[in-house]
């Protein structure tokens, strides 16, 4: 059928890098933009400023190539067009979706994530009221946390949550509130709530924030008959993640026990979700999700009938060249 080779066309996995234009700071600071995209290109270079044993410097030149990369001036629309946009139609029909920002923190992640499901929940909805009218799919979203392996609900006052699985490889997070949702208006408001309440921190919403895994789920379901008196069944899910920032896995030697043990964890949830992609990308039967709960949450997002995009974001600047290096590596799937 023209819906199943449509299904096919799309790749399982799918790896973009996105670069955000220098920011005030990094302009008053003279930092140099050391990114270079060749237009209509798949590929980046680095160019990277070195130091030899004299004290001369030496540029080093790092090219990686990607699915997709996409310029500082490529708009959130075209973001959206080329990462979630093809997959929406999918999850119609049965397929777990999951599309992830990775970068250090300030790379753009959230301003990259924050508008997809707003575009995506619109897209759905449509296809709910034009292509799928009055089959009974149902739309609902909910949001949450990972903070130190701990589930926290965002649009439930941060309620602690737990995980459960249910013998058939379905993940059930127990109490987390889920929204059924009829319009676009109310998923801006319950993801701008949500976000809200993911930043508590005294030191600046970026600080606490960065330490936290944030999944949105998008989720279709649908009665046996279509009816609504029957009890609605899990039909597609589509999962927003705004990953911890990546230098925060770096934070395992900090002098306060806190930080460090988050920065273990952020660490260990990074590298299970590496290994989870890696062993997708090569088809390999067992995906190694129990690495971290960050993949164990993710688990049926996994199996099956499955897509994945991982949008990695990076600054342009110099000075955080040694993170941008860090981030392409970890996005670069023959790494
Ligand atoms: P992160 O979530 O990775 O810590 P943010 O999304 O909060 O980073 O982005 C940091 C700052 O940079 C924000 O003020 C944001 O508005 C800005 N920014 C990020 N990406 C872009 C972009 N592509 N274009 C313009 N501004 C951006
Ligand atoms: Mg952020």
């Amino acid at each position: 059928s023209v819906d199943k080779e449509r299904a096919n066309n799309v790749a399982k996995i799918k790896v973009v890098v996105r670069k955000r234009p220098l920011n005030r700071k990094e302009k008053t600071k003279k930092e140099d933009d050391i990114i270079t995209i060749e237009p209509n290109s798949d590929a980046l270079t680095v160019h990277e400023t070195k130091l030899k044993v004299d004290l001369t410097e030496y540029m080093e030149k790092h090219e990686f190539v990607f699915d997709a990369v996409l310029d500082e001036g490529v708009s959130n629309d075209e973001v959206y067009a080329e990462t979630v946009q093809p997959i929406v139609p999918l999850i119609f029909q049965r397929t777990k979706a999951t599309c992830f920002a990775y970068g250090q923190t300030g790379s753009g992640k959230t301003y990259t994530m924050q508008p997809l499901p707003i575009k995506a929940s619109q897209d759905i909805l449509r296809l709910m009221i034009h292509t799928y009218r009055n089959q009974g799919f149902q739309l609902f979203v909910s949001f949450f946390e990972i903070y130190g392996g701990k589930l926290f609900d965002l649009l439930n006052d941060r309620k602690k949550l737990c995980m459960r699985e249910d013998g058939k490889q379905q993940v059930c997070i127990v109490g987390l509130q889920e929204y059924r949702v009829f319009d676009v208006e109310t998923i801006r408001e319950l993801i701008e709530r949500g976000n809200a309440t993911r930043s508590t921190g005294t030191t600046g919403a970026n600080e606490e924030s960065s330490r936290s895994h944030a999944i949105l789920q998008l989720v279709i379901k649908r009665s046996a008959d279509g009816s609504e008196s029957k009890p609605a069944r899990v039909v597609g899910k589509l999962s927003f993640i705004d990953l911890a920032g990546s230098e925060r896995g770096a934070d395992t030697t900090d002098n306060d026990k806190q930080t460090r043990m988050e920065g273990a964890e952020i660490n260990k949830s990074l590298l299970a979700l590496k290994e989870c992609i890696r062993a997708l990308d090569s088809d390999q039967g067992h995906i190694p999700f129990r690495g971290s709960k960050l993949t164990e949450v993710l688990r049926d997002s996994f199996v099956g009938n499955s897509r994945t995009v991982m949008i990695s974001c990076i600054s342009p600047s110099s000075g955080s060249c040694e993170h941008t290096l860090n981030t392409l590596r970890y996005a670069d799937r023959y790494e």
